[in-house]
This record gives C-alpha cells, structure tokens and sequence, in this order.
C-alpha cells in the first residue's frame, strides 16, 4: 500500500493543524478543568467545513477521503481530547449511519444540517444493562396512530444532551433476537425524549456524556433509518468506521504525550544534564515513536480499504486495539518522563493520559476488539 499522503490530504492535514493549535490547545486545559463544552468552536469547525469533511459536497459536507478525516482527528486530539471526541461522535456515530442508510429524503432533512455544522450528532446504542453486549438492549419502538413510540433508557451517549438528532436503536421485534432492531433519527426536540445529567468522568471532561430517556417519546414514521430490523447491522457497519476515528483520537493524544516529552527531556537537567542523554528516557521516547507510527500505519490501511469499498473489518479491530493501547502507553511513559510534574495538573500530560483512557473502551472495549480479530482469523482459516 502507498501511504504516501496526497496533495490534497497534507493540506487538510496542516488546515486542521494550523486551526487546531491555535484555537483549541490555549483552551484545552480550561476545557478540561471546568468540564465545558466549547459549543463556539464546534461552530468555527462548522465554518471551515470540518463538521461534514467526508460527506460529499451534495450532502453539505467537504468529499474528502478517510485518511484526511483520520487526520484531521488526529490534530483535534493532540489538542483537545475532550474536542476530538465530540467530533468524532459528530461525523462517524452521529452523521454517518444516516448518509450511509438513510433514504435521500433523510440525508437532505438530517445529514445535510449536521454536515453544515448546524448542530451536532449522536448516537445512542449502550444502555445501562448492555454496552459490550450490544443486542441486549431493552429500549422499544412500537408503531401506533402512525407513529414511532419509544421507550427506554440510554447510557454513555457522547453529546447526548448537546445534540441536534440523535440516531437511537430500538428493538421493534422482541422475539427476534438482533434480527429485530432497527435505528431510529430523532430530533432532540421530539415529545417525551429528556436527556438526562452529564456523567462525571475521569477524562474527556469537556465531552458532555449523558444518559438519555424516552418515555412514550413520537417520532414521524419516515424517521425510522433505513430498513426495518436492520439495526444489527447497521450499527456494526458504523461502528466499523467509527473505530477509525477513535483509534486516529488515541494517535493524536500520543503523539502530544511524545512531543510534549521530548520537548521536556530535552529542558529538565538532572546530575547536570538534559535527561534527554540519559539512555533510560531515550528507550522510552523510541519506543513510544515506534508504536505510534505502527499505529499510524494501520490506521491508514484500515482507512485506504474502506475508501476501496474492501472489507476493514479486521484491519480496523487491529487498529483500534493497537492506537488505543499504544497510545496509553506513551501517555503513561510521559508521565515517567516528566517525573513530578508528570503527576501535577499544571503539565497537559495527565490529562493526555485521562483523555485517551477512553479510547480502550469506547466503540468496543480492547477485550471486544481482540475476540473480533480472533472471528475474522478462524473465519478465514
Ligand atoms: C466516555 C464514553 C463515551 C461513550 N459514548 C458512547 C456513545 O456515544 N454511544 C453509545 O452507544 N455508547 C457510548 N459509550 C459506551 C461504550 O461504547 C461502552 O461503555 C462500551 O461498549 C463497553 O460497554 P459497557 O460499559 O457496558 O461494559 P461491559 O460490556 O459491561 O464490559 C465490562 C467488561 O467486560 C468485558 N467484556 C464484556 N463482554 C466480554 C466478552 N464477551 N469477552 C471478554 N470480555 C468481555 C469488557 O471488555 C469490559 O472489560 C461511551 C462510553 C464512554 C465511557
């Protein structure tokens, strides 16, 4: 495969950058520390045509490709964490599953707003009694008087409260096991859908995460998304590619925890040198380059199949679970390499290390990556 970036993805890459350093890191540990939600640069990423950046133009987005959305993530991150993930929910939990199975009517009312960045998307599948256990869940959808009724409880739902739509699944045929959910677009303004508080969390403290509830909540028959008991399968095609983007935000964390430890060793003097010449940190620094830029690499494999229309399942597993765990490791050798002021609140460093915690849970936990990988490899024996 040819990794070598395109004209067009370096110049996504250094936009993303150059907005990212500049607006969103001087904020990041304010963000950070006061839990808020920047809704004002979600608007600025809105005008610079981040909030749509792989829908095609006709859908209100940029048409780029995955690997720019992956970098253009992985600047985010090295930011903000608590920015990337919102964004990330935004574009590949929240937009994509209505571009890639809604209706045309669907992705002009639903998708087309969101890829403008008029608000933001969510998506809402774990509940309180089943995350890694997907098809467990309680929540109902019935038909009556030619609507769409819900009922249930959601749990864990990045932007749940922020939102402007969020796709919500919902059984809508009990005996049917996974054969019968189905995915449904509703707006944050439809009757009896309250979401509920924000979870305290150890990271992504600017990331709003929100239990949601629906209680008799009616939605229009057309907002059911796509095919009826195709839920199953359109949330794992989603979340097929919603791990591309997670695993480029554990990219960008580690990264930062990197360059924030070079810079560090390089300044910190101990028994009167740069702890940078001390070969105990330069092993950890190696190390930490090496596995970031194997990460990088599958990352990028995973983006260029899924581009092709090839198969990514696999591939994209591997990514996660590899970025994700990578990444805490770096971030976790940067505190070492900090030493004390690794521990304090007054370095980013930490908070690099909260932040990227998430990314060996959400959208299938590393435990739930490693049994994917394993099915695809006896599959293919
Ligand atoms: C900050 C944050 C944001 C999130 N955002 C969203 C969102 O936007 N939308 C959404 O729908 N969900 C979201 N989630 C939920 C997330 O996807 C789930 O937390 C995750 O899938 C794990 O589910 P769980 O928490 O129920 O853990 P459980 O499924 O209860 O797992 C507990 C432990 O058991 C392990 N385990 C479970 N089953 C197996 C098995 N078969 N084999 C081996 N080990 C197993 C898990 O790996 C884990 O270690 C978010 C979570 C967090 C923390």
């Amino acid at each position: 495969m040819d990794f070598d970036l395109t004209e067009e993805q370096h110049m996504i890459r250094e936009a993303v950058r150059e907005f990212a350093q500049s607006e969103i890191a001087p904020r990041a540990r304010e963000i950070d520390e006061k839990s808020e939600f920047p809704a004002d640069i979600f608007r600025k990423m809105g005008e610079l045509g981040l909030m749509g950046l792989p829908f095609p133009e006709k859908y209100g987005g940029a048409g780029a490709d995955t690997i720019s959305y992956a970098l253009a993530v992985e600047e985010i991150a090295a930011a903000s964490g608590s920015v990337a993930a919102n964004y990330n929910a935004h574009i590949s939990l929240g937009a994509s599953p209505i571009y890639l199975f809604g209706t045309e009517e669907q992705k002009q009312k639903w998708l087309v707003p969101l890829a403008r960045g008029e608000g933001l998307g969510a998506f809402a599948l774990t509940e309180p009694h089943s995350g890694s256990d997907a098809a467990a869940l309680k929540t109902r959808a019935e038909e009556r008087d030619g609507m769409w009724v819900l009922n249930g409880q959601k749990m864990w739902i990045t932007s749940g409260s922020v939102a402007r739509s969020v796709v919500v699944a919902a059984k809508t045929d009990l005996a049917a096991g996974s054969h019968g959910v189905s995915n449904f677009i509703v707006p944050a303004d439809a009757p009896g859908f309250t979401p509920g508080k924000d979870e305290p969390k150890m990271g992504m403290k600017g990331s709003p995460t929100s239990q949601l509830f629906f209680a008799d909540c009616r939605i229009p028959k057309e907002n059911l998304l796509g095919e009826l008991n195709q839920g199953f399968k359109q949330f794992m095609i989603t979340l097929d590619g919603a791990r591309i983007s997670i695993a480029a935000m554990a990219l960008g964390l580690g990264r930062a925890a990197l360059e924030h430890s070079l810079k560090y060793a390089r300044e910190r003097e101990a028994f009167g040198q740069p702890i940078a010449n001390f070969q105990a940190i330069q092993m950890k620094l190696a190390d930490m380059a090496t596995e970031l830029e194997a990460a990088r690499l599958l990352i990028y494999q995973a983006a260029a199949l899924k581009d092709r229309g090839q198969r990514f399942t696999k591939q994209v597993a591997m990514a996660k679970l590899f970025a994700s765990e990578a990444a805490d490791r770096a971030c976790w050798q940067a505190i070492q390499i900090h030493g004390g002021m690794g521990y304090s609140r007054e370095m980013h460093v930490e908070r690099f290390y909260r932040d990227n915690r998430l990314t060996l849970i959400g959208d299938g936990t590393s435990e739930i990556q490693r049994l994917l990988i394993a099915q695809q490899l006896l599959k293919e024996m």
